[in-house]
């Protein structure tokens, strides 16, 4: 018998609609593409784990959450000017745009450009939803157990997906 609401264990699938504070839009599932993951398994923020617990299917929900359970708060000393020559003279790099660095052990991070100046790149660090409260519109569509599997790795096995 499929699961009647959102608790540990339950793979959820929810369509959303992630605007900010001003109401930009920022992300947005569409239809029959809904977010699927595992419930309890740190998937998603904490703030919308949170939220989502105790959902039955099909009902909808408004919920804000606080950058300290979504993103963390924006640290201004995450930021770090690196060389122009990095980058290789081929790569355009514009304000805004998302780099993706390597370090010595090939773990890569993300990093927004946040200025070019002549020989100089600023990098920012921080997610690019990090300080921002996040204003989320759900609806629960789908709910299922979770296969043995899905529970020891944490997280949900979908068509297409490959270990
Ligand atoms: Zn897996």
């Amino acid at each position: 018998m499929a699961p009647n609401k959102v608790q540990d264990g339950v793979v959820v699938s929810v369509e959303y609609v992630l605007k900010l504070e001003d109401g930009e839009i920022v992300e947005e599932t569409t239809a029959g593409d809904p977010l699927v993951y595992l419930h309890g398994a740190n998937n998603i923020i904490p703030g919308l784990e949170d939220a989502l617990t105790g959902m039955a299917l099909d009902e909808r929900k408004h919920v804000v959450v606080q950058p300290e359970d979504a993103y963390g708060d924006y640290d201004p000393d995450d930021i770090e000017v690196v060389e122009r020559s990095m980058f290789g003279a081929d790569t355009e790099l514009e304000v805004d745009d998302l780099v993706t660095l390597e370090d010595e052990d090939g773990e890569e991070y993300e990093a927004i450009v946040a200025d070019v100046t002549g020989n100089e790149v600023t990098l920012d660090f921080n997610h690019p939803l990090a300080g921002e409260t996040l204003h989320f519109d759900l609806k629960i569509v789908g709910l299922r157990e979770a296969t043995p599997d899905e529970l020891s790795h944490g997280h949900p096995h979908l068509p297409g997906h490959v270990h």
